[in-house]
């Protein structure tokens, strides 16, 4: 066996809200040939398990009562290359940032808009993440995954398979627990067509003069807007959007469109309407609101943040008052994004 248990372990470096608690047992994931030894561990079958990345999607409102394995496999090779597309597998524990990073410095297109998301390359299929008009899943071309029912055996899914959905797939439901995503496998291109019309990257390319872009270029378009709109979690801890956008049905958006005229939305799936959860949450008046130590960013109503050592319950707390108060005034259901443990 060579990982390593340890208990009573420290998980406040581990998740960028910074909240302080402990993992009854903790673990790193380092080579995919271990995964056996440690599902037969005593440790593995002792309470709930938790397949950690980069702690940027999760909220602990308690010590975590089982373990806790930190995925840190890394590698990045590719599979196919036809001189257009390549097919490019990353493990799980690359970091997301990094490997979108790579793509581009080899002059593969596709990842550009999902620059500077934080967390692991092996968490990003989860919620099928998604900035700037792009989600992973127009990217990825499979899963490799880890059968935690069948001894760790392989299982690839293919995308269609994933059932992906807005910050939505099937590890979320019927996976979660059972499939432990070990690979990603994602189809770019030396020759795809840039994605600028979505927020403010064309605004920021016509800022920096630049006419003809190229996809490195649309990525520094897009890590200069994010880094201007959100707090860096090194800095102040946050998990960025806590809230997903509401998406009600085409009846209630006009009738609150009536109301609140200058509402920004958006079409979604099946005639359906995606509201700007942002703005109903500025809009109640809740920018910069604060909590003790826990608070709505100044700049942007979507991001709770810690301050400096508020609790995981605190944080929920103030989760909880921003639903209440957006429900009260607008009658909509805002859904955390974050897992909430
Ligand atoms: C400042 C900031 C900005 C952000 N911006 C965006 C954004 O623009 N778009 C967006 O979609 N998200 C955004 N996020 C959220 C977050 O970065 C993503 O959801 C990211 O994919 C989470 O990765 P992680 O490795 O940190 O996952 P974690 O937080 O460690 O885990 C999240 C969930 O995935 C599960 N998980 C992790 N790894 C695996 C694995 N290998 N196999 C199975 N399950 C696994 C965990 O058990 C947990 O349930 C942002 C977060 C921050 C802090």
């Amino acid at each position: 066996m060579s990982f390593t248990l340890i208990s009573e372990h420290p998980l406040t470096a581990l998740n960028t809200f910074g909240i302080a608690v402990n993992a009854r047992h903790f673990t790193t994931l380092t080579e995919r040939a271990d995964l056996p030894a440690l599902l037969t561990s005593e440790a593995y079958h002792q309470g709930p398990v938790l397949w950690l990345g980069g702690g940027s999607n999760l909220l602990f409102t308690r010590d975590y009562p089982g373990l806790v394995v930190k995925v840190a496999l890394r590698g990045v090779q590719v599979l196919a290359d036809d001189g257009d597309t390549v097919l490019v597998e990353a493990a799980a524990g690359e970091t997301w940032h990094d490997f979108v990073c790579h793509t581009l410095a080899e002059g593969w297109a596709g990842l550009e808009n999902l620059s500077l998301i934080p967390g692991t390359v092996g968490a990003a299929p989860i919620q099928n993440i998604g900035a700037y008009g792009v989600e992973v899943k127009d990217r990825l071309d499979s899963v490799v995954c880890a059968d935690l029912s069948d001894g760790g055996a392989e299982v690839i899914l293919a995308n269609a398979d994933c059932r992906f959905g807005y910050r939505d797939s099937v590890f979320k439901h019927e996976a979660a627990g059972r499939l432990l995503v070990t690979a990603v496998r994602f189809r770019l291109s030396r020759h795809a067509a840039l994605k600028t019309g979505y927020g403010d990257i064309q605004r920021e390319l016509d800022a920096q003069g630049i006419a003809t872009p190229t996809a490195q270029d649309v990525a520094r378009a897009v890590i200069a807007i994010r880094q201007s709109k959100l707090p860096d979690p090194a800095v102040l801890g946050n998990a960025g959007s806590f809230f997903k956008n509401p998406v009600i049905d085409a009846e209630a958006a006009a009738a609150l469109l009536a109301r609140f005229p200058t509402l920004p939305h958006y079409p979604a799936a099946d005639g359906r309407v995606k509201l700007a959860a942002g703005w109903l949450i500025d809009q109640a008046g809740l920018k910069g609101y604060r909590q003790g130590a826990a608070g709505v960013h100044e700049k942007q109503a979507l991001v709770l943040v810690n301050h400096g050592g508020a609790s995981g319950s605190e944080i929920r707390a103030l989760a909880q008052h921003v639903q209440d108060t957006v429900r009260a005034r607008y009658g909509v259901e805002l859904e955390p994004e974050p897992i909430v443990l």
